[in-house]
């Protein structure tokens, strides 16, 4: 007997209908069934297909993949199974749903004990409640997959979220730039290499003047030095683990800004360490060539080691720290952490706390180093350079207590105490009848930051009515050659009050002699260090002699520091430098011994030409 397939909504083929719609296939050979099915069915909202033979009817639930499959139990397919049991796999997604249309008891026993059946429905059957439960089941199953769709995509949610956490962590570990390890993850490593075996060491690298790096070239090419020393500082230690030259380097850090962390397990002697710095140092001096330029970099190390240094991670950083401080302080190069450098915190705390009392207690007073022009050896006035005198400790030198004084936040009251007293022993001395003398006075950086020195200043010039261009401020080059806005804008103000400006030092600091011409400045004090160099090494001598030329030829007066013995004045004079400060003349002395010791320059002079004609 040939099937008949009869199709009942207007589509040709009753395959393609639109998908939004829900299709029934109808599958019986009961005609009233095959009658009335239909008609209840497309009632329901149902494109409906019917058939009565087994093995089409399994064809025509593969390709349609209806919404709801409505059988008669007691159809079996070719093998002799019950066509429900089997059908309902035709699914190429999901199951189809399936409502058995059962005869009697027996098969509708049959029936609700197989799982996969939707629904059964007894004879004799009511077309309009069927259509009705066939609508339930497919609602039902359009919610299934509802459900199952919104389970997938909170799968996919978590999946992304613990993706997500993933690189969290990893970021949090992986400094960006670099790709080391960030310091959270190597005070971690550093935490646990410490319980596994405490013989280790720590190294802090510091690049040395890197922001002139980022200031002549740019921050993105600055990022890409960093980059290349980082990769240069992973080849020197030979990877994470390079059990080659008989160390472990456990782990390489970018700390933050232009400080790297290297801990180097099973190996704590000092020496060693030394040659492993000396290594780091090699590498990173090489010049990285960067938007056509070679930068030329340097570093300072310093090292602590476990347990002797510091048994947890933030005391080893904390006494490494503090060991490349030394370093960079002392020029570049490597330190080890001694005791003396931790003792040399409880001294800063300790002088912090006197400092107070001294100021309080007026242990602060002025001495006064006289400056000599060149040419005729003539005092030509003073450098005005702040003492203290302790009654348990002595004499602290000023490089002491200035930088605390800087920290604690007294050098605003310092550096006033000193403006006011200078200018007053100027009016003193001038009313005494020196009225060729003029006054310097230092200042320091934090004063231009953070006090009001420009109202101090003008406050001595008035109420000691001092010729403005009488008094120089002399500011360190550290401070000036940073384009700190701030800085600039005070020196301009001071600038416009008429009184003198001179970097100090000069030589020092990272100098961008180019930023020179920029800055209001009137005279170059030429750092002692290059004048006690220049006696016994050809190179610094010619750096004196160029820095005078260069002030000179900006049109600034040029002073040399440190002049300590006669050669070293012949020499200033040969290279025409203006003028001079130093023992051979004079150290600082108080300010009532001064215009005694001004009036034996002339004798001074004597003497000076004497020694220099014995030597020409
Ligand atoms: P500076 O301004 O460069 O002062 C010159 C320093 O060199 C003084 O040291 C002086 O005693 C020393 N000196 C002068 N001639 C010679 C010499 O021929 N040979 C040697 N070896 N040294 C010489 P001092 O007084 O210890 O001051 C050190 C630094 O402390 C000063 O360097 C200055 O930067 C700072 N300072 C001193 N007084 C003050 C102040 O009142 N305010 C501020 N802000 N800083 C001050
Ligand atoms: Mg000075
Ligand atoms: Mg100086």
């Amino acid at each position: 007997m040939s099937d008949t397939i009869e199709q009942h909504e207007s589509s040709a083929d009753g395959i393609s209908e639109p998908q939004s719609a829900h299709t029934a296939l109808l599958i019986c050979r009961d005609s009233a069934s095959q009658k009335w099915g239909p008609r209840w069915l497309e009632q329901s909202g149902f494109l409906t297909t019917s058939a009565h033979d087994p093995s089409h009817a399994r064809k025509l639930a593969r390709e349609m993949q209806p919404s709801v499959v409505i059988v008669e139990a007691g159809l079996l397919d070719a093998a002799g199974c019950r066509l429900y049991e089997t059908l309902h796999r035709c699914g190429r997604r999901t199951p189809l749903r399936t409502l058995v249309l059962c005869a009697n008891a027996r098969e509708a026993q049959i029936a609700l004990d197989n799982p996969d059946i939707a629904d059964i429905v007894r004879k004799p059957f009511d077309w309009n409640l069927i259509s009705r439960r066939a609508r339930r089941a497919v609602v039902e199953a359009d919610n299934e997959q509802e459900l199952n769709r919104t389970y997938l995509a909170l799968d996919e949610a978590r999946a992304e979220i613990r993706d997500t956490r993933r690189s969290l962590a990893h970021s949090v570990d992986r400094d960006a730039l670099t790709g080391l390890s960030s310091r959270v993850k190597f005070k971690r490593l550093l935490d646990q290499a410490l319980l596994d075996q405490p013989k280790l060491s720590l190294l802090v690298i510091r690049l040395n003047r890197f922001r002139l790096v980022n200031e002549a070239l740019g921050h993105d090419n600055g990022n890409r030095v960093l980059a290349e020393i980082s990769q240069r500082l992973r080849k020197v230690l030979g990877g994470s683990t390079s059990a080659a030259r008989g160390l472990v380097t456990v782990a390489a850090s970018r700390l933050g800004g232009v400080r790297f962390g290297v801990l180097v397990s099973r190996m704590n002697d000092p020496e060693d360490l030394r040659k492993l710095a000396d290594r780091i140092h090699g590498a990173l001096c090489q010049p990285v060539r960067i938007a056509n330029q070679s930068v030329y970099l340097s570093s300072s190390i310093g090292a602590a080691i476990a347990p002797l240094d510091g048994e947890d991670a933030d005391r080893l950083l904390q006494h490494a720290d503090l060991a490349v401080r030394e370093a960079k302080q002392r020029g570049g190069g490597f330190s080890m952490y001694r005791e003396p450098l931790a003792a040399g915190s409880a001294r800063h705390l300790e002088l912090e706390g006197l400092l107070h009392e001294a100021l309080d207690r007026g242990q602060l007073h002025i001495e006064y180093q006289p400056l000599l022009q060149v040419a005729e050896n003539k005092v030509i006035g003073a450098e005005a350079l702040v003492r203290w005198h302790h009654p348990v400790q002595g004499n602290i030198s000023p490089a002491e207590f200035i930088p605390i004084a800087e920290n604690s936040g007294l050098m605003s009251r310092i550096g006033a105490l000193v403006i006011d007293g200078a200018c007053r022993q100027l009016r003193q001395w001038r009313d005494a009848g020196a009225t060729d003398l003029r006054v310097a006075i230092n200042l320091s950086l934090y004063q231009l930051r953070h006090g009001d020195v420009v109202e101090v200043v003008a406050r001595a010039l008035r109420e000691t009515q001092l010729e403005p261009r009488l008094v120089e401020l002399e500011l360190s080059e550290r401070g000036v050659v940073g384009r700190d806005h701030e800085v600039l804008h005070q020196l301009h103000r001071l600038k416009a009050l008429g009184v003198r400006l001179a970097i100090d030092d000069f030589g020092t600091g990272e100098s961008a002699i180019a930023y020179l011409k920029e800055l209001p400045i009137d005279s170059l004090k030429i750092d002692r260090s290059y004048l006690k160099g220049a006696l016994s090494d050809g190179r610094d001598a010619t750096i004196v002699a160029g820095l005078i030329a260069l002030a000179r030829r900006l049109g600034l007066t040029v002073v040399a520091e440190g002049v300590e013995v006669g050669e070293q004045l012949r020499m200033l004079r040969e290279w025409g430098c203006h003028q001079y400060q130093g023992f051979y003349f004079s150290p600082a002395v108080a300010g009532n011994r001064f215009l005694a010791l001004a009036k034996s320059a002339d004798q001074k002079v004597n003497a000076c030409e004497g020694r220099v004609a014995d030597l020409v």
